[in-house]
């Protein structure tokens, strides 16, 4: 004899496999129709239209029943099984029928999204090549015309132009998605490194971060085929100087921030695919030491020696160097001198600063630009700074990754994070607007002749990336 409570929940059970089973069907119906109708109309057609709505209806109303209903350890297994994150029965937009949605969708573009990445590969475009960078920058705009943005393109005299997309302009609250389109590699490289092999794609700058472009391009075409674009601006700014500092983008990049809910900046993500939760702060200083010339023999004791100045401060600038803590400092270049008899009236010193936390940074700043003379006659000349500050692992910054976490999970993903000792221009956002970065592709070899993307990564992370506009 069972209880009513037994009796309940094997019911609960039997409208589960039956919800299942019927979903199902539906689905399988939704996906045949779509399939059908694209080959007439090469597009997302209404009728898969219809019946992806009436599949997304069911469904809702299938999980508020079942949500609304049955004991706690019943509800967590519809919420397990469902991805979902919360105890809401209400599910006031259901995303997830749709983001099951988004991997098959890409799937079917798969050598499509290969094409358009060895395109953009293809036309190399170290920064230094402004030509090269706009020629990546004309295949951008193409693909953000075909997508119905409306497209802003912003000169540049030095560097290539960039290139900013806004969809559905001053509606909802803006995400902002922010990438780059210049490389590290010299002209030529394209020839001699691409190849695709063992499910890699590899080619200068697929990692960093043309992947990242297409990623972008198809996560938006993936909601707009799906019916699921969200009603909110978006705003793609793709840039062309972001390898040497984004001087000329900082400024653009800030403004894209600017009132945004969320700013996805679209490097690569780590070596196994995790976000990157933090970054450190990246400074370059130049130290000159002015001296007073005198021949090394006949009037040594009227000299002033720059090289020897500059030595006196090495060991000051080096020792900013905390591993427990993650400052590092580098002299990495040195120079000065015009004969090995002439004591040296010049010499001038380079240094690469590093900081996880930017009172750290602000602390080597002050040590670095009050340095002071050590030899009389002698005088210091200080420039530079840190050009992006720390984006710190805070309390803010776990928030929107186990928020990241929970809507990639939906799309089939497991996530995890970590720190970069690189710098990126979240630097410049992560104060302004909540901002997430390592979103793009996952692969090896950064700024390497072996960089490559995981080609199964392009996929996944476009279906997370379309899932996160639409769902944050
Ligand atoms: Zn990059």
């Amino acid at each position: 004899m069972r209880t009513a409570a037994e009796l309940a929940i094997a019911g609960h059970h039997s409208f589960l496999a039956l919800g299942t089973r019927a979903t199902a069907t539906l689905q399988h119906l939704c996906a045949s129709f779509r399939r059908v109708w694209r080959n007439a109309s090469n597009d997302v057609p209404f009728l898969g239209r219809i019946t992806t709505a009436a599949y997304a209806g069911f469904r809702r109303r299938w999980l508020q029943a079942t949500l609304a209903s049955g004991d706690a350890g019943f509800r967590r297994r519809i919420r397990h099984s469902h991805g979902l994150t919360t105890n809401s029965p209400t599910l006031p937009y259901n995303p997830y029928v749709m983001n099951e949605q988004l991997r098959p969708f890409l799937a079917s573009r798969f050598e499509a999204m290969v094409d358009l990445l060895t395109e953009i590969v293809r036309t190399e475009s170290p920064t230094s090549d402004k030509a090269g960078v706009d020629a990546v920058g004309a295949i951008v705009q193409r693909e953000l015309h075909t997508l119905g943005a409306e497209v802003h393109v912003h000169p540049q005299t030095t560097v290539g132009d960039h290139v900013l997309g806004v969809f559905n302009r001053g509606a909802g609250s803006p995400i902002a998605m922010i990438l780059h389109v210049d490389t590290v590699h010299p002209l030529g490289s394209f020839a001699p490194r691409y190849r695709r092999e063992d499910g890699k794609l590899y080619g200068p700058g697929i990692f960093d971060m043309k992947a990242s472009s297409v990623i972008a391009l198809y996560a938006l075409r993936a909601l707009q085929g799906l019916t699921a674009f969200p009603n909110r601006e978006i705003r793609v700014l793709f840039t062309s100087d972001e390898e040497i500092g984004s001087g000329t983008s900082k400024d653009l990049i800030i403004e894209q921030a600017q009132g945004a809910a969320l700013v996805m900046v679209m490097e690569p993500a780590l070596a196994d695919g995790r976000l990157k939760s933090s970054r450190r702060a990246v400074g370059h200083f130049v130290l000159k030491a002015h001296g007073r010339a005198a021949h090394a023999g006949g009037n040594h004791e009227l000299g002033v020696n720059a090289i020897w100045e500059l030595a006196h401060h090495i060991p000051v600038i080096q020792s900013l160097t905390d591993y427990a803590k993650g400052t590092a400092t580098t002299v990495g270049m040195i120079r000065g001198g015009t004969a090995s008899n002439v004591i040296p009236d010049f010499a001038e010193l380079t240094i690469d600063a590093r900081a996880t936390f930017q009172h750290d940074a602000d602390h080597m700043t002050a040590v670095i630009r009050g340095l002071q003379p050590a030899l009389p006659g002698a005088r210091l000349e200080i420039e530079g700074g840190f050009d992006r500050g720390a984006m710190e692992c805070n309390t803010e910054r776990l928030a929107i990754i186990e928020r990241m976490t929970a809507i990639a999970a939906t799309t089939s993903l497991t996530l995890t994070h970590g720190a970069s000792g690189a710098g990126s221009d979240a630097s410049f956002t992560c104060n302004i607007a909540p901002t997430m970065d390592g979103l793009g592709a996952v692969g090896d070899g950064l700024h390497a002749p072996h960089e490559h993307i995981l080609l199964d990564s392009l996929i996944e992370r476009t279906a997370f990336n379309a899932a996160v506009l639409k769902d944050w």
